[in-house]
């Protein structure tokens, strides 16, 4: 065994949770703290490092990354599919940033250990034990403080995932990472899954030319998703908080999820590729008018369930099966993207469990995780303050999760260490609203959510409580 080691801090998980809970114990912490940083990945960036080829973030680069460096040049994309909109980095770009991040900034400071293509392997009576996966040497680490446990809710995506069913070894079937490789020039393209995944892959298809007749897309469900141009921050910011102007006046009186999605479709600020099909699902994805007109140009949609077994010549569904056979390229989009783990208590004991605790943006939400860790507070209260909120997934249970991001927000105005720090993250994305203020658009929507927020929680919470 080597020697161990004392740390104030052992954060599990380099990517983007654990960057940003790294990046606010440095800048907000004591000064004295250190912290070992572990991730099974030899660098950090967590699934960026694994993602298939032509993904992008899917919001603007201005509000992601760690809130202490900017990603990008903040800078409004004036040619391509995303003009008009903020940059969206590329995985290359995110995974440079974070190694600067991790070499500029955390290593320079000389208080983080980085160590990467270690597994952490659970406690070991009073020390945590993490394996290096090359030597296979455990080293045994003490935390003086917490253990941040950014693992619990880790991305699962098309690369690193197992299919769940069976396929033929006579059948063709490639990650969308693979397709970037491929050259067989062609063949048909049957696109698995229904995510933002299989959008992707769906645009990079179309744009490259492919006859959308040749793509088949089988779509176990329909989803909302959120026009893009309604998450744009710094000088685009009215559109965004005309958004939540109307998500409020909405969720006042919406008699459920889905018909609080109904209503901001209406607005023609949520969208589902097919009119005719009512939505079960809401991850919370934006896609542009662009992307969506695209994707609207693929008319073979199967909806026949999720896939079973994909054989030589049939694919087996949950409610059906399709011919298939050795001229088509199967795409596997079916990795669940988002973890569903159970919410726990953040704060417990000796341990930080890192989940979402806002309506959305990873980083945003792991960051305020860490300047809360180095507030003097209970965790009684800092439990009180960031309450895990389930991740996005069934429509049906969109107001139970507006009931718990909406319901904290008053506890948080009333810390005013709290409300300061929001108030200067670059990574909180509704920031550069107080920057136009003096707009009468804005001003219009500031009042309808001051109308409407605590009608909003209270209907939010009966309607949940109720279903
Ligand atoms: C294609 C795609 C696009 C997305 N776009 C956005 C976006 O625009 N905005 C947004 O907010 N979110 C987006 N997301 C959601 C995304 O999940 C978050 O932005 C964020 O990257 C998640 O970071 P994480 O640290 O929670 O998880 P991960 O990136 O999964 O990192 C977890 C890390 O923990 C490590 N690990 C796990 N177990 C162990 C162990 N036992 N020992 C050591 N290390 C371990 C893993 O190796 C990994 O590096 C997107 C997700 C996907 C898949």
């Amino acid at each position: 065994m080597s020697t161990s080691i004392e740390t104030d801090y052992l954060v599990v998980g380099a990517g983007a949770a654990g960057m940003s809970i790294v990046d606010e114990l440095l800048t907000n912490g004591d000064p004295e703290t250190d912290i070992v940083l572990v991730d099974r990945r030899h660098r950090p960036g967590g699934h960026w490092q694994d993602a298939y080829p032509f993904v992008r973030l899917h919001q603007p680069s201005v509000y992601y990354g760690v809130n202490s460096r900017r990603l990008g040049h903040d800078r409004i994309d004036t040619s391509g599919p995303n003009a008009g909109f903020y940059e969206r980095a590329s995985a290359d770009e995110i995974c440079d940033y974070y190694q600067r991040v991790l070499d500029e900034r955390f290593l320079d400071s000389g208080r983080v250990t980085f160590l990467g293509m270690h597994d952490y392997r659970g406690r070991d009576g009073d020390d945590h034990l993490v394996v290096s996966q090359l030597s296979g040497r455990p080293t045994p680490i003490r935390a003086r403080r917490r253990l941040v446990d950014a693992t619990y809710v880790e991305s699962i995506i098309p690369s690193r995932h197992t299919p769940s069913f069976a396929v033929d070894p006579a059948a063709r079937l490639l990650a969308p990472n693979q397709l970037v490789h491929y050259a067989d020039g062609g063949d048909d393209f049957t696109v698995l899954g229904a995510g933002k995944t299989a959008m992707d892959t769906c645009v990079w298809l179309l744009e490259l030319g492919v006859d959308p007749d040749r793509i088949r897309w089988v779509r176990p469900r329909d989803g909302w998703f959120v026009d893009r141009t309604y998450t744009q921050p710094l000088d685009l910011a009215a559109n965004m908080i005309s958004y939540q102007a109307a998500m409020m006046e909405s969720a006042a009186s919406a008699a459920s999820g889905l018909d609080l999605a109904l209503r901001m479709e209406e607005r023609g600020m949520m969208f589902r590729l097919d009119p005719s099909v009512e939505p079960e699902v809401s991850r919370g994805a934006t896609v542009s008018r662009y992307e969506l007109d695209l994707l609207r140009r693929i008319e073979r949609v199967v909806r026949q369930g999720n896939v079973s077994a994909i054989g030589p010549d049939r694919i087996q569904l949950t409610a059906g099966s399709l011919p298939t056979g050795p001229d088509v390229v199967h795409v596997d989009c079916t990795a669940p993207g988002l973890a569903n783990a159970a919410p726990q208590p953040i704060f417990a004991g000796d341990t930080i469990r890192v989940q979402m605790t806002t309506l959305g943006v990873s980083p945003w939400s792991a960051a305020l995780l860490g300047f809360v860790e180095t507030l003097d507070l209970a965790d009684a209260e800092r439990n009180r303050l960031c309450p895990p909120i389930p991740r996005p997934g069934l429509i049906a249970r969109q107001l139970e999760i507006l009931a718990i991001g909406l319901g904290i927000e008053p506890a948080r105005r009333a810390n005013a260490e709290l409300t300061g720090w929001n108030a200067a993250a670059r990574l909180n994305p509704g920031r550069s609203v107080a920057d136009h203020l003096d707009e009468p658009d804005v001003q219009a929507a500031m009042a309808t959510i001051m109308a409407n927020f605590e009608p909003a929680v209270a209907n939010a919470a009966a309607r949940s409580a109720a279903a």
